[in-house]
């Protein structure tokens, strides 16, 4: 498998397998934010990104962001996620840095850990050196 090369694709955050994903020992989904968990610059959840994010860790999975923009642009989506649903902003992806601090945050191995997003560059690539499960997915469609 090569450094850029996601180990699964997807339509959208809606069309993952999350049950063979805890069923594999899978016990954390970490998102990007723009086109991946909403619409490009977006600010606001849509409600069904919401009632997945609940499904999600009424599996029992942790959830966590991931992204590259800047605080203020982020500021309520922090508050709308909550303190359960932590989001890592700056990470400068494909770094490893920002994937360090989530996963510590999220209290799980990189090989629990699963990484959605929709480009390979960042998401796929900063997952892929870190071991940790990348799923590419085409982008954000509610
Ligand atoms: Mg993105």
């Amino acid at each position: 498998m090569g450094p850029l090369r996601a180990r699964e694709v997807a339509h959208s955050i809606f069309d993952v397998d999350y049950p063979r994903l805890w069923a594999s020992g899978k016990r954390a989904v970490i998102f990007d934010l723009d086109n991946t968990l909403g619409e490009r610059r977006t600010s606001k959840l849509h409600p069904e990104v919401s009632k997945l994010l609940v499904d999600l860790r009424a599996r029992g999975f942790r959830v966590g962001v991931l992204t590259n923009r800047r605080w203020r642009s982020v500021e309520s989506l922090v508050a709308e996620l909550g303190p359960d649903v932590p989001l890592v902003r700056m990470a400068h992806k494909p770094s490893r840095k920002g994937y360090a601090a989530l996963l510590g945050r999220l209290g799980v191995s990189a090989a629990e850990a699963v990484m959605i997003g929709d480009r390979t560059l960042t998401d796929v690539f900063g997952a892929n050196r870190c071991g940790i499960h990348s799923i590419r997915v085409s982008g954000f469609s509610s």
